[in-house]
């Protein structure tokens, strides 16, 4: 089994929000080894000929943040920005490659924040390019579900307590994150109840 979590920086927030920036970090949940990571960016152009759409309140929300998160977007968007179809290529790459090693495509769990956010739009960003997204869509999982499970449970290690690593919003760093958090809620309930919870 290998589990694969996607973080997604976003111009927009409806189901067809344009997508700029997909990072994926690969993990082993029960050890927490990284084991592959892959960052692509989007030009705009090529989003928004795609159909991918900007909100205003999204933009705004960029402008505010801190100025280092925005400029590495725009700096990454700007020197290594790729077509929409260039990177879905490179993602397809990069799970079908996983999926050979974990023994097939079953074996391959998705990872994001929400159930409507980055499993749900990167592959609305597939349908509008007219291709199937690399994983099962019963193979999906949410990182806040697990937080709120854990902010429960006195004992668990908690979203806000553990150390960040990178740049808040640079989505390589946020599916590296996430995936260390989620791999450390495993180890932890493993720990107290001898379960692996995943
Ligand atoms: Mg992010």
């Amino acid at each position: 089994m290998i589990d694969v979590f996607i973080d997604l920086e976003t111009f927009g927030k409806g189901s067809d929000a344009m997508i700029v920036s997909v990072g994926l970090c690969a993990v082993d949940i029960r050890t927490g080894d990284m084991k592959a990571a892959l960052v692509r960016h989007i030009h705009p152009k090529s989003a928004e000929h795609f159909g991918g759409k900007m909100d205003g309140d999204t933009v705004m929300w960029w402008m505010g943040q801190d100025s280092h998160a925005r400029n590495k977007l725009i700096d990454n968007i700007k020197t290594s920005g790729m077509s929409q179809g260039g990177v879905i290529g490179e993602i397809n790459t990069f799970i079908n490659g996983l999926a050979r090693e974990a023994g097939g495509v079953e074996n391959v769990r998705m990872w994001g924040m929400g159930p409507s956010f980055d499993c749900a739009k990167l592959t609305a960003m597939y349908t509008r390019s007219g291709v199937d997204v690399p994983w099962k869509y019963w193979a999906e999982n949410c990182v806040r579900t697990v937080r709120r499970i854990a902010d429960n449970h006195e004992r668990a290690p908690k979203w806000d307590a553990q150390p960040r690593a990178g740049t808040h919003h640079d989505a390589l760093d946020d599916a590296a994150h996430q995936a260390n958090y989620v791999s450390l809620v495993n180890r932890w309930f493993h720990q107290e109840t001898d379960i692996w919870l995943f």
